[in-house]
């Protein structure tokens, strides 16, 4: 396994565990299935629970039984899951830093209680919804709302391109509370979405929900056709109305900080997680060119193939020393999400590259699920493209460098 510089053996005894406990889960459950799953669209989703068996959602918070982990013990949990499959990896980063640690960070005791113990064991699955149809690299443009009714809120707007929207039991969404006053700005405010129905009800009275699919006024659907991602449900939430209590308002967050310091949590995660996927395509590559043969040879004896691996073998322990330096960081409490932009920006290119090339490599077997390269490949355009485009980092990083903010 390429760790061409030795960060091994800096690691401590929980963090060389939950490695090694993440990489047996792929072993065992994952890589024999993932081509089949990808090739039929299947979303893995009996695998929340084993996940949840072995504390792989948010197990860097500290609260009930959750295990408060380094962060470089959770790097390394992403990183494992991603040498999986991209999908699986995002099963866990939705789960833990986007659910969980909002509900965590900015929920009520009542709030934690009523989810995080549910969403830990993999029992319920959550979702993050903050992108819509007209808005998704610009989320404070957001046009959804939840209008002051009662005791509680009504909720109206759409979220799309939800991970596990069709099958979570909660859906943190973001949106502005409309008060009715014209030309204030409206505060952006998180609000948990009980898409069973136990917390959006029908009780009141003549404005009833009219939706009634999921639970009142709320209606998930499937995105079909998706060439990326193919081993993990993704969708869209509607709201018509849908009639929530003021108690499933996060009581601790008010703004665009809300949803981007869970964004950040996240992006912390895929810096890590990409460095997987390439070390994944890596091996298929290595292993592929030390076997096969052409001209009377292994082509890995061309140096034209070897230049191809020598490229990729540094570029992934370039990312791999980005990512082990941001867990220095974030341990310490000094990481800037700024620096969390350029990781996730530099990995996930990388990743997406070195996909390419170790595709290359493997020939017309590579256009194949029988190897993993394509398939991350393909998955790392949506890893490209979610949690901040590569675009809206390359942006981020140009306002920190020369203090000009090219998004005015
Ligand atoms: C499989 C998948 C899962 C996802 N899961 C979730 C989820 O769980 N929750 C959630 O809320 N969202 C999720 N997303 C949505 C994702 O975060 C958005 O797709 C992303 O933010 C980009 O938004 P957009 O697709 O609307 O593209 P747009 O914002 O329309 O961007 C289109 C292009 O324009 C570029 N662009 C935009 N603005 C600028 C600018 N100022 N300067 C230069 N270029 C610019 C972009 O870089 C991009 O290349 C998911 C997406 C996918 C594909």
């Amino acid at each position: 396994m390429l760790d061409y510089l030795d960060l091994e053996s800096d690691l401590d005894g929980e963090e060389r565990l939950i490695r090694d406990t993440a990489r047996e889960f792929v072993d065992e459950h994952v890589r024999p299935e993932i081509g089949e799953w990808f090739e039929s669209g299947t979303s893995p989703d009996h695998l929340f629970e084993a996940m949840g068996e072995l504390d792989f959602f948010a197990p860097t918070l500290s609260w009930g039984t959750l295990p408060g982990v380094s962060p470089r013990s959770y790097g390394l949990l992403m990183q494992e899951l991603e040498a999986g499959d991209s999908g699986v990896r995002s099963m866990a980063s939705v789960q833990g830093a986007l659910v969980m640690s909002p509900i965590h960070e900015f929920g009520s005791e009542a709030q934690r209680e009523r989810w995080l113990p549910d969403l830990a064991a993999g029992d319920a699955v959550g979702c993050f919804g903050l992108t819509e149809p007209e808005h998704g690299s610009d989320p404070a443009s957001m046009e959804t709302t939840a209008m002051p009714d009662g005791d509680g809120y009504r909720l109206s707007g759409t979220k799309t391109w939800i991970t596990n929207a069709p099958i979570a039991d909660v859906a943190v969404i973001w949106c502005k509370i409309d008060d009715g006053d014209a030309g204030t700005d409206d505060p952006v405010r998180g609000v948990l979405v009980d898409l069973d129905g136990d917390g959006v009800s029908e009780e009141q009275g003549e404005s009833e929900p009219r939706q009634t699919d999921r639970s009142g006024g709320v209606e998930t659907s499937e995105i079909d056709g998706k060439l990326s991602m193919r081993a993990s449900s993704t969708g869209e939430i509607h709201l018509r109305d849908a009639w929530v209590p003021e108690d499933a308002l996060l009581p601790g967050v008010e703004g665009m900080k809300g949803p981007l310091s869970c964004l950040t949590e996240a992006r912390y995660g895929i810096a890590w997680g990409a460095v997987g996927a390439a070390r994944d395509c890596f091996e298929a590559a290595r292993e592929y060119a030390t076997d096969r043969e052409q001209f009377g040879g292994p082509i890995a004896r061309f140096q034209l193939q070897q230049e191809k691996l020598a490229e990729m073998a540094t570029r992934i322990t370039t990312a791999q020393l980005l990512a082990d330096r941001l867990a220095t960081l974030k341990a310490r409490g000094d990481l800037r999400p700024q620096q969390v932009s350029m990781a996730k920006r530099n990995n996930v290119r990388m990743a997406r590259e070195v996909a390419q090339t170790a595709r290359e490599i493997l020939g017309g077997n590579g256009i194949t699920t029988d190897y993993p390269p394509m398939r991350h490949a393909a998955n790392m355009e949506t890893v490209y493209t979610y949690e901040g485009t590569h675009d809206i980092h390359t942006l981020i990083l140009g306002a920190d460098l020369t203090g000009i903010d090219a998004f005015e």
